[in-house]
C-alpha cells in the first residue's frame, strides 16, 4: 500500500488534466491529499475538479476569474485564488508530487516553482524543457526534485532506460504517428482547416497538440525535450513514422538490441507509470490484442512535407537559445493558424523566418533571460503574421 501522498495539478481543466483526475480517481482519491488545482479559462471546470478531488486551493490564471470562481466554490471549503502570481505561489505550496500540464510556455514559471520545492514533477508540459531546458534542469538539480516524463514518447523511453543505466545508448528512437496528414502532399495540406488539423486519428489531447501533431511541430519540440532528458547527441534522436501508435518509442543500445515500449494511445499510462512509480498499479485502460492488430507498420518521415522536423535538428545544433526561439515563434504560428490569419504550411515558414532572423541571440542563465528571448521570438513571429496574412 502506497503512503498518503500530498499532489498538484497544474493545468487540471485540460485534456491531461481531466486524465490525471482520471488516474487518481480510479486508484482512489481518498488516498491523496490534493494541495492546488490550476486552470485557466474554464472556471467551472476547475471549480468542478478542486471539489471532487477536495483540493486546498483552485487557482485560475485569469484574474477576471477569481469571483466566479469563489461563486463556484462557496460552500466547498476550497480556497479560490487568480492570476500569475497567484499560480506560482499554488505551485511552490509543499507537495510531494506536482503534474505539470499547463499548456505553453506559460507553464514554465509554475513549473519552475514546484520544482524548486524539491517535489516530483510529472512533466507534461514540452515547454519547460525546449524553451528552458538547462535552466530548467539546474532548478531540478539543486533543488533535488525528481523529474518523471510524461509525454508518452519520453515516459516510454524512460521505462526503457530505467534498468539500463550502465549502458551506452546508441539511438534513440520517437515513433510518430504522422498525424492527421501522412499521406497528404504538400498542394493539399496548404488547404487543410482548422477542424481538420485538430482531428488526430489516435490520440484524443488537447487542440494544440493535436495540430501539432498534424504539422508534426509536436514531435520537433520531443526531439529537443529527448536531448535533455537522455544521455545522447541530438544526431542519435531518431523520428520514425509508426501509423498505429501502438510502441511509444523505442532505444537502440550498442550490442544492436532495441528495446520498444508498447501500450494502448491513452496517456493515462504514462500518467498512471509517473504517478505510482517506481511501482506499477492497476490502470483501467484497454489492454492490447496483438492478434487483432495484426501488424505494426514503419516508415521514415518526409522532412519535405514536415519541414518541422528540420527545424527542430538545426535549433540543436545551434544550441543556445535556438530551441527558445523555435518555440515562442511556434506559438505564435500556431495561434495564429487556429485564429485563421495564416495556413496550415505558413506555420513551418514563420518559425523558419523567425529562427533566421534570431540567429546568435545570447545565451540566457535564468527564467529571465528565457522569457526575454521568448518575447523577441514571439514579436518577430507577430510581425511575421501581419506580412503572411496580408
Ligand atoms: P489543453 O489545452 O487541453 O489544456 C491546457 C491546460 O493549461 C488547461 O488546464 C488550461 O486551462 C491551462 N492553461 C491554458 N492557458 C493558460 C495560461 N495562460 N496560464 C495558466 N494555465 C493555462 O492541453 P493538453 O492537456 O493537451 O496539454 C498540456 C501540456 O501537455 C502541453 O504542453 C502538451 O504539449 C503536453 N502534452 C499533452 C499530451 C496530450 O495527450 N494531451 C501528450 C503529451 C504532452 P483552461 O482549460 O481552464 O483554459
Amino acid at each position: 500500500m502506497m503512503d498518503r501522498r500530498r499532489i498538484s495539478i497544474l493545468g487540471v481543466t485540460g485534456s491531461i488534466g481531466a486524465s490525471t483526475v482520471s488516474v487518481i480517481e480510479s486508484l482512489g482519491a481518498d488516498q491523496f491529499d490534493v494541495v492546488a488545482v490550476t486552470g485557466n479559462a474554464n472556471v467551472e471546470g476547475l471549480a468542478d475538479a478542486a471539489r471532487r478531488l477536495r483540493a486546498q486551493v483552485a487557482v485560475t490564471a485569469d484574474p477576471q476569474g477569481l469571483a466566479p470562481l469563489r461563486a463556484a466554490l462557496a460552500g466547498s471549503g476550497v480556497d479560490a485564488a487568480a492570476g500569475e502570481n497567484a499560480l506560482v505561489e499554488a505551485a511552490s505550496r509543499p507537495a510531494d508530487w506536482v503534474m505539470s500540464a499547463i499548456v505553453g510556455a506559460a507553464g514554465l514559471a509554475p513549473t519552475l516553482a514546484a520544482a524548486r520545492t524539491g517535489a516530483t514533477v510529472a512533466l507534461a508540459n514540452k515547454e519547460c524543457l525546449v524553451a528552458a531546458g538547462p535552466v530548467f534542469l539546474s532548478e531540478i538539480a539543486r533543488s533535488g526534485a525528481r523529474l518523471l516524463p510524461v509525454d508518452s514518447e519520453h515516459n516510454a523511453l524512460f521505462q526503457l532506460t530505467a534498468a539500463e543505466r550502465e549502458c551506452p545508448i546508441e539511438r534513440l528512437i520517437l515513433t510518430a504517428s504522422g498525424g492527421p496528414f501522412r499521406d497528404r502532399s504538400l498542394a493539399e495540406m496548404a488547404g487543410v482547416t482548422v477542424a481538420q488539423a485538430v482531428a488526430h486519428p489516435n490520440w484524443s489531447m488537447g487542440a494544440r497538440i493535436s495540430i501539432d501533431s498534424a504539422t508534426m511541430f509536436n514531435k520537433a519540440l520531443e526531439m529537443v525535450e529527448a536531448s535533455h532528458l537522455f544521455p545522447v547527441v541530438p544526431d542519435q534522436i531518431e523520428v520514425l513514422i509508426h501509423p498505429q501508435s501502438i510502441i511509444h518509442s523505442m532505444v537502440g543500445f550498442c550490442d544492436g538490441s532495441i528495446l520498444a515500449h508498447l501500450g494502448p494511445p491513452d496517456m493515462r499510462v504514462a500518467i498512471g507509470h509517473a504517478l505510482n512509480w517506481p511501482a506499477r498499479r492497476d490502470l483501467p485502460v484497454e489492454r492490447l490484442d496483438f492478434a487483432r492488430l495484426a501488424r505494426l507498420d514503419f516508415r521514415a518521415p518526409d522532412t519535405d512535407r514536415f519541414p518541422a522536423l528540420r527545424l527542430a535538428r538545426e535549433a540543436m545544433a545551434s544550441g543556445g537559445v535556438a530551441p527558445c526561439v523555435m518555440n515562442g515563434a511556434h506559438e505564435v504560428a500556431l495561434d495564429a493558424f487556429i485564429g485563421g490569419e495564416i495556413g496550415f504550411l505558413d506555420m513551418a515558414n514563420l518559425v523558419a523566418e523567425t529562427m533566421e532572423r534570431l540567429d546568435g541571440l545570447d545565451e540566457a542563465s535564468d527564467l529571465e533571460g528565457i522569457l526575454a528571448v521568448d518575447a523577441d521570438a514571439r514579436r518577430v513571429g507577430q510581425e511575421l503574421v501581419r506580412r503572411f496574412a496580408a
